[in-house]
């Protein structure tokens, strides 16, 4: 039989699970790579092993659903330049798609390991990562055998902008063609940027319809910059999520509503393009369900903090506490079709996060600090 480990002193547990809720004075066992008992502290079942969390709270691994990591080079003059007053537009990306062309494997391999590294110690137990800065056949498919040694929520972003090197249409048939042949053994998801300057949306239709045909699942950028036909689109394609949703129409809300499409916000674009950000409140109250993600990038949102979009949820976008830690964990995985992790409970994978605070309220309260003390991916401390 595996090894049992409790959990035991937890001051406060929120475990993200609807049945089981928040739990003040609490203990988790877990076995082997899962989770096996949650509950009251008084009443733990005894287990090979105990660690004592000394009163400290604990929440899930964060689920971050929506990154892009495989790139080499950075934008800093790009950023430097937007803060002091050049707009934000789609485009910029061409910089990083030739530093990330010219790279070999092992240097992408190296990026990607250090911002790994990076969301780990912010709490992040489980990332996607978008190829997207190849834009031709070869880099955008071993971006993605790169991406796939790390994680296996790799996404096949060919389209994110027309490279200039290319007419729209030809780009479109390679899209949906030679590049998704090459790419899609190596991706489970295909995603696409509609928006101005980009993608319309008939070319995002072509390009997801190709991809659910190859048999990989849809997600898509919408709505970062205005709201246009994106959301609806990936509603009515059965998408797993659109992410921005900066700019929504009322029609837009409604959909999401009664769909299964999560909407993934990302503060961290907005905090760094000094954008106006997506109004939370409102989709939480028509009922979307949402989730947070880093977006993390070398152009518009270059971190890989899920605390700090928490505390951006928080403090800009109208979420509660609760409703943006619930937006990083389990609504994250539902933005990944994934029923294992994101919340703490029996027969769930045992990531989960010990805080230097007494509650996960202190992650908004107190933003900007490394509250993350301790990191448990599948059973194991690691952080
Ligand atoms: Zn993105």
């Amino acid at each position: 039989m595996t090894a049992a480990t409790a959990l035991i002193g937890i001051g406060l547990l929120a475990t993200q699970d609807d049945a089981l809720g928040e739990i003040a004075g609490a203990a988790v066992v877990t076995a082997g790579e899962q989770i096996v008992w949650v509950g009251p502290a008084g009443s733990v079942p005894e287990a090979d092993d105990q660690v004592d969390m000394g009163g400290r709270a604990v929440v899930p691994g964060f689920v971050d659903s929506h990154a892009h990591l495989v790139f080499a080079g950075d934008r800093a003059a790009e950023f430097e330049a937007r803060m002091a007053g050049t707009p934000y537009a789609a485009g910029g990306i061409r910089t990083t798609v030739a530093a990330t062309r010219a790279a070999s494997d092992d240097q992408l391999r190296a990026n990607l390991a250090a911002l790994a590294g990076e969301l780990l110690r912010a709490g992040v137990t489980t990332f996607e990562c978008k190829s997207g800065y190849g834009l031709d056949v070869a880099t955008e498919a071993r971006s993605l055998r790169v991406a796939r040694e790390f994680t296996d929520e790799t996404t096949y972003l060919g389209a994110h902008v027309v490279p200039p090197d290319i007419g729209r249409d030809d780009y479109v048939a390679l899209l949906t063609g030679p590049m998704l042949a090459a790419c899609a053994p190596h991706a489970r998801w295909v995603d696409v940027f509609c928006e101005r300057g980009a993608f319309d949306a008939d070319e995002a239709r072509a390009v997801l319809t190709a991809g659910i045909g190859a048999g990989l699942g849809a997600r898509m950028h919408a709505g970062q910059l205005e709201a246009g036909r994106g959301v609806q689109l990936a509603v009515e394609l059965g998408a797993a999520s659109a992410d921005h949703c900066t700019h929504l129409s009322g029609d837009d809300v409604e959909a999401l509503a009664a769909s299964d499409t999560v909407a993934t916000l990302l503060p961290l674009a907005e905090f760094s393009t000094r954008s106006p950000y997506p109004d939370a409140r409102r989709l939480l109250k028509a009922g979307v369900q949402t989730a947070l993600a880093t977006d993390c990038n070398p152009g518009s949102a270059y971190s890989t903090s899920m605390p700090l979009a928490i505390a951006l949820a928080v403090r800009e976008m109208g979420m509660t506490p609760a409703q943006a830690v619930r937006a990083a964990t389990a609504t994250g995985a539902k933005a990944l079709r994934r029923n294992d992790i994101g919340r703490i409970a029996p027969g769930m994978r045992a990531d989960l996060l010990v805080l230097d605070a007494p509650s996960y309220v202190h992650l908004a309260y107190r933003p900007g600090v490394p509250l993350v003390a301790q990191v448990w991916q599948g059973g194991r401390r690691v952080v």
